[in-house]
């Protein structure tokens, strides 16, 4: 059996509030980790989307102050190198985190934190909230424009579907398409399959979960004439009730279909997950094989929001790296 730690790994989706290192936390707070646990983890399953959205408050909270925030954001970076992950694109609500410093400051400390060390590069994908006002979401898209193709390569939307429907979002992104700005949109993860359709109705080249597209071949189609990618997560997903258990996640109906995607942990303190375990959930569950995964991270890299340039020497540093396995 392949080393599964080993294979080199691209993340297109995972959020910073919510994949922080609990030792870490534990550490700074000193409170004990069962507590902290119980605070911020999702354990097996939780009832809805809602309940799971509710472990990022306490993370949240600790990322305000410019040292803490290093801390936290350097642990995020050793357990993305020790997972052998060697691009990641790290996204969170800029918004959340203004108590003490200016959303361009949050952005220069965790971007710097991040990309620390030659093993891993880092780009940061800004999130608008569903629950938040038309006006402070048009902040949110002009400070990815400000920080495009420096330290931000993206756009997306986050929170609780079921509540604030993406139709309502449709300037915002008409905006955000305007300024060049690539967009991913979570949408259809604890929904339907109509949530995917209005997101690829609002330029998405990316969708955050989308597994209720499976429901509707016509959209499967569009997924793949579209050449959109599916950055699926299929831990998060049973934990968010969004499928049942873990051996019946779509992903393997996706692959059959001939749709595109990549894996990812979406949060790897909240979901308690890493890529590597990842991995070895879906081949236990015999959902993919390890072709499919290496396939998943190439994928990865192409539907990355990188330049061209950037993209080729990430495959040529990814097939090195294979290589060497
Ligand atoms: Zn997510």
């Amino acid at each position: 059996m392949i080393d599964l730690k080993k294979i080199p790994k691209i993340e297109l989706h995972v959020h910073l509030d919510g994949s922080l290192n609990i030792d870490k936390i534990s550490e700074i707070t000193k409170e004990d980790k069962k507590v902290l646990e119980e605070k911020m983890t999702a354990g097996e399953k939780l009832s809805s989307l809602k309940d799971y959205l509710d472990k990022f408050d306490y993370a949240v909270s600790l990322l305000q102050i410019p040292d803490l925030i290093r801390k936290l954001a350097s642990s995020l970076r050793e357990d993305l190198i020790k997972d052998n992950v060697i691009y990641a694109e790290v996204r969170y609500a800029p918004l959340k985190h203004i108590s003490y410093i200016s959303m361009d400051e949050f952005i220069d400390i965790v971007y710097e934190e991040l990309n620390k060390d030659k093993k891993l590069k880092v780009k940061l994908i800004l999130c608008m909230m569903r629950n938040d006002s038309k006006l402070n979401n048009m902040k949110v898209i002009n400070l990815a424009k400000k920080h495009l193709k420096k330290e931000v390569v993206g756009i997306d939307l986050a929170g609780d579907e079921d509540s604030y429907p993406t139709k309502d979002f449709k300037d915002l992104f008409d905006y955000a398409n305007e300024l060049k700005i690539p967009i991913t949109i979570h949408s259809g993860e604890s929904t339907n399959y109509k949530e995917v359709e209005a997101a690829l109705n609002m330029h998405a080249k990316r969708i955050g979960h989308g597994i209720r597209s499976i429901d509707n071949f016509d959209l499967i189609n569009k997924l793949k004439d579209n050449n959109i990618l599916l950055e699926l997560c299929p831990t998060s997903n049973v934990q968010t009730n969004s499928v049942d258990i873990y051996k019946n996640h779509p992903i393997k109906l996706f692959s059959l279909l001939g749709v595109t995607y990549s894996i990812n942990t979406d949060n790897r303190l909240v979901s308690e997950i890493d890529l590597s375990r990842e991995y070895k959930k879906l081949i236990d569950n015999r959902l993919v094989t390890i072709e499919g995964i290496i396939k998943s991270n190439l994928n990865a890299i192409k539907y990355s929001f990188l330049t061209e340039e950037e993209k080729v020497t990430l495959f040529k540093k990814y097939n090195d790296l294979l290589r060497e396995m």
